[in-house]
């Protein structure tokens, strides 16, 4: 490595600096790569409280200068103990391991470090940012008015598209007469029981009742069951309430069941409410050879896609989409120093006309180079690879009788729990608690990482395969894995109890 600079100006990103900005980088590229040889499991099972002390006792006055001890310092308090998506055995939440061309985004995105607010502080990319906005719009057929912007993740998206929907039922109302203060509390947003939290968090921040968001009940695998919809849609009308949006999920965050998007936007058609569909897992379907799960969704009028779950992009890359570009109007403000009313006029394009965030990273860059390097297709075989690894994880569970299973997944999610031999005399608590323990144990031996969740008030575990390099011999040790850790706890409290 080059020797530390030794003035300040020297750490620009500039052309004086070129040497020290490739040997940097380079180095800190050589320390990840660094992590990724070798490592045989996702996780080392570090402990909040031994890492705490570590990172607290840093004295952020005291900078090291020297480059490479820096980097000592965090292979020693991050990277080694981080953990990593990338690794087969990671089957817990919704995090893709990502993929190169996409790096290659990160890179030059941050060094340039354009802003997607304004033309002035961007160029070309805000028209990348809106080729790509078209090209997600086209995939879902939204139609020749659509638009969107790209946001910060799937829960920014959701907040984004409910706030349209909502400006959209007060307008109407105000029409007929009635003032905001009547009409917020009387609006409401169904949403099936398996859709994300994010929806409660938005009625929360949208200044909506604290009874805004209708549970419709879901079937047996998980999806919003339309006749349940059309039956709160009639309540709705008949207690004087305000259906302002229905969101459907395609992909649901636990078991990735998709609702059945046609017959609730028939449903929402007829009843004239706003459709907004939380697409946030779903959307690698798009570039998938299983594009036909989401047939319906081009009749919505709001899409949430997250690029960064199932488009193995990295974190943050997500957009929404709107049938209409109108309705992005109602968080369009001009700030004389930033979007005058005048640059509207002029025809300048502004990102920021469209979006909550001002000052916004150029993330669809990421998604630019993965297009052009390794293109759509080769984005969807990915996805593809691990829709069909977790069909056949359901038949290996659906056939072990250690384990129950639950739906039979549409995507790549499986929720399961361990169950003794003899569950007699082994209480419903007991068994809640041996397969807690065992998400705990493996966790705490960084061999593996699973998620968990509660389904009819019961503790369950839950894969999330997004590798494609998770094998099915992966997810069978890994189930070996639980098994062992939950009989051991069982047999512990037996013999103790
Ligand atoms: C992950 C997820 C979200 C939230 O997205 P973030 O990018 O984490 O903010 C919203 N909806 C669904 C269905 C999700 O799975």
């Amino acid at each position: 490595m080059t020797p530390t600079p030794v003035t300040s100006a020297a750490q620009l990103f500039d052309e004086q600096n070129i040497d020290h900005y490739r040997a940097l980088v380079a180095a800190g590229v050589d320390r990840v790569v660094g992590q990724l040889v070798g490592r045989d499991r996702p996780f080392t099972g570090i402990t909040p409280d031994r890492l705490a002390p570590e990172i607290s006792a840093i004295d952020l006055d005291r900078p090291l200068g020297d480059p490479a001890a820096a980097l000592d310092e965090l292979e020693r308090v991050y990277l080694r103990d981080a953990v990593y998506f990338h690794h087969p055995r990671y089957l817990a939440h919704l995090n893709c391991p990502v993929v190169i061309p996409a790096l290659l985004g990160e890179a030059v995105l941050s060094a340039v470090n354009s802003s997607l607010d304004t033309w002035d502080q961007s160029a070309g990319g805000t028209l990348i940012e809106r080729h790509l906005i078209d090209w997600t719009a086209s995939r879902l057929g939204l139609g020749d008015a659509a638009d969107g912007v790209f946001t910060s993740g799937g829960t920014q998206s959701n907040l984004h598209a409910l706030l349209l929907a909502r400006e959209e039922a007060c307008r109407l109302r105000e029409k007929e007469g009635f003032r905001r203060p009547e009409i917020l509390p009387r609006l409401r947003i169904l949403a099936s029981e398996c859709a994300h939290f994010s929806v409660t968090k938005a009625a929360l921040l949208l200044g909506l009742g604290p009874d805004a968001v209708v549970a419709v009940p879901c079937d047996r695998d998980r999806r919003m069951l339309a006749g349940a919809l059309a039956r709160e849609l009639d309540r709705c009308r008949r207690d004087d309430r305000v259906p302002m949006a229905v969101v459907a999920t395609a992909g649901t965050t636990d078991f990735g069941s998709i609702d059945p998007l046609p017959e609730i936007a028939e449903l929402c058609d007829r009843a004239g409410v706003w459709l907004h569909v939380d697409a946030a897992y779903g959307c690698g379907l798009l570039v998938s050879r299983r594009r036909h799960l989401l047939d319906g969704i081009g009749r919505a009028d709001s899409v949430t896609v997250d690029y960064h779950k199932s488009f193995f992009q990295p974190v943050s890359s997500s957009a929404v989409l709107v049938r209409d570009r109108a309705t992005l109007r109602h968080v369009t403000y001009h700030a004389d120093y930033l979007n005058p009313a005048h640059s509207a006029e002029a025809r300048i394009p502004n990102q920021v006309d469209k979006s909550l965030q001002t000052t916004r990273r150029f993330d669809a860059l990421k998604l630019w180079l993965t297009l052009r390097i390794m293109g759509a297709d080769g984005v969807g075989e990915l996805f593809d690879a691990v829709v069909d690894r977790a069909a056949e994880a359901w038949t290996l569970l659906a056939e072990d009788p250690r384990f129950e299973v639950v739906a039979r997944p549409q995507l790549s999610t499986l929720v399961f729990r361990y169950l003794p031999a003899e569950p007699a005399g082994v209480t419903p608590d007991a068994i809640d608690r041996a397969n807690l323990h065992a998400r705990a144990a493996l966790a705490a031996s960084g061999e593996a990482l699973v998620a968990a969740t509660v389904v009819d008030g019961r503790h369950y575990l839950k894969f999330t395969l997004l590798n494609p390099r998770t094998s099915v011999r992966d997810i069978a040790e890994v189930l070996d894995l639980i098994a062992g850790h939950a009989r051991a706890h069982l047999g512990d409290r037996l013999v103790h109890a």
